[in-house]
């Protein structure tokens, strides 16, 4: 395949979500399965809704999601005179014309047309009048009579457009400005762009922006339209649905690795595998099986998405990643080493960084300030739970080392020698460690917590004042 060459083109009205950064996902994997480039192009001409922090937010939530791009951004506020000199290119060829009919004209040819059940369109006035420039003129496109724009969308298949379908299409506005459809195939013939992929809320600008091409005798690139991402109830996809931008995710402590693989997903296949690391992703997506149909999100697929490479991290790496989090948590600063040990323990549990971050929180602050859930205290501190944790400080406290396995041992015998089950000594055990009935594996706590720190919540629970909530409780 010749060089493939891609790109996303967002507009900064708003943050990245999950449409355009799936949008982005797929012409970057394009790119990178060819070998080919992958640009970056921002949409900022409409200077009302387009904004500086959200072109800030969008390249960063690009740079978070891995989907590097090559050169550097190009700027559609700073390209005008690219745009000017197509249109002058139009002019020069007699692909385009001047026109002087005033908006209420063009709205009176439109109003007539649909009072003939036609579609309102241009009716050609100024097609052969030979204006020029002047006061009120702007500048269309002369697009053929008769025929049909025929394209083969990558998603959708082939699509056929009658000409009739179109109009005359306005390129430079009366103002000087160049519309839409003009600027985006300036720039992505200049830009060199073979395939644009795109949302298919964009598949009616196709035919025309072919007819661009067209008339400039440029190659006209391949197409692909996916569907608009839908929620749950098959409407348009909002808030209400679960969805929020990349950024959020990103602060909410979703791996990105996850969201990559989960938006690849939506809207594409590769047999039944559900979950793919960057590089399967790459070597797999070459734009075929891209699904016509609209794929609906699933905020608890995402989830699962995401614990599932939470589990497949080295705990060092998931390490560095949580510490914002339990930083964030307001958790003394730890030693990415325990905070390693500590996800060791919860990675299992936790479906995103901030959550896996909070389920630190029992462990890491003194046993003083542990909160005891007053249920699990009534119910598991009662007077035999007490005797047991009591009888276990002694156990723990002559121990002779400290670790998981030794104090595993240490724990069975207590409930062997005593002809006790598990399930009198853990409950206890567990509020006491961990302040209520959550966790990991007790063994693996008290190791965590090391000998002192075990002691002083054991303690602190054979002598709690618990026992009068219990007491009111029962
Ligand atoms: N700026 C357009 C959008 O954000 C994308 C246009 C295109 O990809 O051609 O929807």
């Amino acid at each position: 395949m010749p060089d493939v060459v891609t790109r996303f083109a967002p507009s900064p009205t708003g943050h990245l979500h999950i449409g355009g950064a799936r949008t982005a996902v797929f012409s970057w994997l394009l790119a990178r399965h060819f070998g080919g480039r992958f640009y970056l192009r921002i949409e900022d001409t409409d200077t009302l809704r387009s904004k500086q922090e959200y072109t800030d937010t969008i390249l960063a939530s690009m740079r978070w999601l891995g989907l590097d791009w090559d050169g550097a951004p190009v700027y559609q506020t700073q390209r005008a005179h690219l745009y000017d000199s197509f249109v002058d290119k139009l002019l020069a060829t007699g692909h385009a014309y001047w026109c002087g009919c005033t908006p209420e004209e063009v709205e009176a040819m439109r109003e007539l047309a649909r009072q003939n059940h036609e579609k309102p369109r241009y009716n050609g006035k100024c097609r052969e009048r030979r204006l020029g420039p002047g006061k009120g003129h702007c500048v269309r496109l002369k697009i053929p009579l008769t025929g049909k724009v025929i394209f083969d969308d990558m998603v959708k298949g082939r699509i056929a457009v009658d000409v009739g379908e179109l109009d005359d299409m306005v390129i430079r506005r009366a103002d000087g400005m160049s519309t839409y459809n003009l600027a985006v195939v300036a720039d992505d013939s200049d830009m060199g762009v073979t395939h644009v992929l795109r949302g298919d809320d964009h598949v009616s600008n196709t035919p025309r922006q072919i007819l661009i091409y067209q008339a400039l005798g440029l190659p006209v690139p391949h197409f692909g339209h996916v569907p608009m991402i839908l929620g749950h109830d098959r409407q348009k996809l909002s808030k209400r649905h679960g969805a929020r931008s990349v950024i959020e995710y990103q602060r909410d402590g979703l791996l990105p690795q996850a969201l990559v693989s989960y938006l690849a997903r939506l809207g594409w296949s590769h047999g039944n595998q559900e979950i793919f690391s960057l590089e399967e992703l790459i070597s797999y997506f070459d734009g075929g099986n891209l699904n016509p149909a609209a794929a609906a999100f699933d905020p608890a697929k995402l989830e699962w998405a995401n614990a599932q490479f939470l589990r497949g991290l080295p705990p060092g790496e998931l390490a560095r990643l949580v510490a914002p989090f339990v930083r964030e948590e307001g958790l003394d600063e730890t030693p990415e080493e325990r905070l390693a040990g500590l996800c060791l323990l919860f990675r299992e549990r936790a479906v995103d960084l901030r959550a896996l971050a909070r389920s630190f929180r029992p462990l890491l602050v003194p046993a003083a300030e542990l909160v005891v859930d007053d249920k699990d205290a009534a119910k598991h501190l009662t007077e035999s739970g007490r005797e047991h944790l009591r009888a276990l400080a002694e156990i723990l406290r002559a121990c002779e080392s400290f670790d998981a396995t030794s104090l595993n041992d240490a724990l069975n015998s207590y409930v062997a020698d005593n002809a006790l089950s598990f399930k009198q000594v853990a409950p206890p055990l567990r509020t006491a460690l961990m302040g209520f009935m959550g966790g990991s594996h007790l063994n693996e706590i008290m190791a965590f917590l090391g000998r002192e720190e075990t002691l002083k919540r054991v303690k602190r629970a054979a002598e709690s004042t618990h026992r009068t909530t219990a007491l009111r409780c029962l």
